[in-house]
């Protein structure tokens, strides 16, 4: 009687026993259809077991094993099982995420002939520069795992050392894997691929392409036809039986780590991914996070710097503008209204940098001290004036703008601080001649209209960007030669310890978009701290000085990269429900928690409600990996005869980045 082991998708981290009389060993890795329940599930056959721990005639039958597809690779299945394992993650649950969508529901894509790619022109392949032969010949030297850290400043052409790494690994015959972060960057960056590498099969995976093509992709990639494969966070699980090489660009980017569900940082999990296939991986920013930048300190990765632009002849001029004693106009200082009246005169293009979107973050009534809260969340509604509604950022809620305050009947109620839209329309005010144009999440609420947006700043369509942090990555304007970043200083004294390594590199990757060309470019900060390292750092262009800092701080706190943490969440309708089971479960966790590992009290999170639902936390934290890892598991089964209240979900995150 044969029998096979099938990970599900259920919530549990077992898996289930089928009964498969024609099955045989090389099913492992396919796709079967059982019972399960009153009805019938997809899943992926992991072992062909000798016996089962059940009685033969408990067994139930497969439906049908899935034999028209090649069977997933016992790497795929290995790196499931270590994802499962590292992120405490039902393995069923992971290798289903790890399908595209089509699959997972057990359906096949048509075979549809690949049109061969046509409208992108060869692309030119400039020389080298020697920083950058330098750090293509490590990666394409290295044999075997090596993980390289590769710093290079803000348009030093870091994209060319990967675009010249990738050619040596097709060169070899092997297939490469490149991640971006999720902001759309990858359409541009396809046609570049794509006119670089004619005749090669280029698979996209983002969330962005349909499932049909992603379904594919996938399976081209599994049948070892796809050359190269391009995509966000979850393009790292698309098997690739030849792979011989992973880009990692930006990092730093917080998007590589997903925040619900399997909480799993792609960028590790490349690593991990490289160690298994024992190729190089190359992690690539212009700020590295504090983990990676740590690892190339002590030797774990190799460190290749790109020091210089490509293009351009200088990094572009940082000064700080001293906010303390200046009437603002509009949030903005006379010294970057100037700068903004310049750019408009030689034409040059400017972009103003403020991370919150909307006209105005509160709406509030002067009379009796009404706030325009949420219902649902810890959070302001809001003030969107291009369609005259209050919107919360975190649910969605929103209502119409009242005429008068809710409470009192005041009519005179005011929008308060300052948003893109409000900026936008403050610009458009003082420069009427001027085209502004507003970038965020509002104004390029879907791909396409990202992508009109981005056409019409290269086509030369614009004056004056304002914009969010979406405009910060990647993107390559060459007569953009002024950048303002106006509201930066909220971020200076944010409680979370990874704030000021988030600014730093927000403003450094927004900074870096000016003067990328043969134009200089220039970089306004407004601050009421002129003085503070952190901006200091920036404008002496010193990456290097500041990690360094910042990684003294935390080696003293005992912070990561220095300790390892977790974080036990649990979300009720009262916070009272969600501490007590974090209690209950910190009971559960001391007897096993042993010297190594530290124990913190459940607390309520910054914001408390979203979407009406109230959370805790509890942080685990531990200066050993490993006394972390075998620690979780066991809390982890525990946890899993905590008898919550139905309405009590919790979830596990393994090396947050959010506390
Ligand atoms: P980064 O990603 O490091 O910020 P990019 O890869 O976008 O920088 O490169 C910045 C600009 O420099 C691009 O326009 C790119 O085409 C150009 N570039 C890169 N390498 C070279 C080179 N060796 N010679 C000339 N131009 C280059
Ligand atoms: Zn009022
Ligand atoms: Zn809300």
């Amino acid at each position: 009687m044969t029998i096979v082991r099938v990970a599900l998708d259920i919530p549990l981290s077992r898996c289930f026993d089928y009964l498969a009389p024609e099955a045989s060993a090389t099913d492992v890795g396919r796709l079967v259809r059982v019972p399960f329940g009153r009805g019938e599930k997809t899943g992926v056959i992991v072992a062909v077991p000798g016996h089962s721990e059940q009685s033969p005639d408990k067994l139930k039958p497969v439906v049908a094993i899935e034999r028209t597809l090649p069977a997933l690779p016992p790497d795929w299945l290995a790196l499931g099982e270590f994802c499962a394992r590292y992120y405490q993650h039902p393995l069923g649950a992971v290798l289903n995420f790890a399908l595209p969508p089509l699959l997972r529901r057990g359906r096949l894509p048509r075979q549809k002939k690949e049109k061969p790619r046509s409208g992108t022109p060869p692309a030119v392949r400039p020389a080298l520069l020697a920083e950058q032969q330098a750090a293509v010949d490590a990666i394409s030297g290295a044999t075997g795992f090596m993980p390289f850290l590769l710093h290079g400043v803000t348009g030093s052409g870091k994209t060319e050392v990967y675009l010249h790494a990738i050619e040596a690994a097709l060169a070899r015959g092997r297939q490469a894997l490149m991640l971006v972060p999720e902001i759309a960057l990858t359409p541009q960056l396809e046609g570049r691929v794509a006119g670089r590498f004619p005749g090669t099969r280029i698979v996209a995976a983002h969330s962005g392409v349909a499932d049909a093509a992603r379904a594919r992709g996938f399976l081209d990639a599994l049948e070892g036809c796809a050359d190269i494969v391009l995509g966000t966070r979850l393009s790292i699980f698309v098997p690739l039986p030849r792979l011989g090489l992973i880009v990692v660009d930006e990092e730093h980017d917080a998007s590589f780590k997903q925040q619900d569900g399997l909480r799993y940082s792609a960028r590790d999990v490349a690593v991990f991914r490289a160690k298994q296939h024992d190729i190089p991986v190359v992690l690539g920013s212009a700020t590295p996070s504090l983990e990676s930048y740590c690892h190339a300190r002590n030797g774990r990765y190799t460190l290749l710097s790109l020091t210089r632009r490509a293009v351009a002849e200088a990094m572009p001029a940082v000064r700080c503008i001293d906010t303390r004693r200046e009437k603002l106009q509009d949030g903005m200082s006379a010294a970057l209204l100037a700068a903004l009246e310049l750019r408009l005169q030689r034409g040059e293009q400017s972009l103003v940098f403020l991370n919150r979107r909307g006209y105005a973050p509160v709406l509030a009534c002067s009379a009796c001290g009404w706030i325009s809260n949420c219902r649902r969340c810890t959070a302001h509604r809001v003030v969107h004036l291009a369609d005259r509604r209050m919107r919360c950022h975190h649910c969605g809620d929103e209502a119409a703008i009242p005429r008068a305050c809710p409470d009192c009947g005041n009519q005179d109620i005011h929008p308060f601080g300052r948003g893109t839209q409000r900026i936008e329309a403050a610009l458009q005010d003082r420069f009427p001649a001027a085209r502004v144009l507003r970038i965020d999440r509002d104004s390029a609420s879907s791909p396409r209209k990202w992508q009109a947006l981005l056409e019409q700043i290269h086509a030369g369509d614009a004056d004056i960007l304002v914009g969010t942090q979406m405009l910060a990555k990647g993107h390559d304007f060459p007569r953009l030669t002024l950048v303002g970043a106006v509201g930066a200083d909220a971020a200076l004294f944010a409680a979370d310890f990874r704030a000021p390594e988030r600014l730093f590199a927000q403003l450094m990757q927004v900074g870096g978009r000016s003067g990328r060309a043969e134009l200089p470019g220039e970089v306004l900060i407004q601050t009421e701290h002129p003085g503070h390292p952190l901006y200091a750092a920036l404008a002496g262009h010193d990456y290097h000085h500041f990690a360094i800092a910042q990684l003294a701080e935390r080696e003293q706190a005992g912070f990561p990269p220095y300790a390892f943490q977790a974080l036990l969440r649990a979300e009720a309708r009262e916070v009272a429900w969600s501490l007590e089971f974090l209690s209950a479960a910190r009971a559960l966790a001391q007897p096993l928690a042993g010297e190594e590992v530290m124990l913190y009290d459940p607390v309520p999170m910054r914001m408390v409600r979203l979407m009406s639902l109230e959370r805790a936390q509890l942080l685990v934290e531990s200066r050993s990996r490993p006394a972390l890892q075998t620690f979780l598991a066991a809390w982890c089964n525990a946890l899993a005869t905590l008898k919550a209240s139905r309405r009590l979900r919790w979830h596990l995150d393994v090396d947050p980045l959010e506390l």
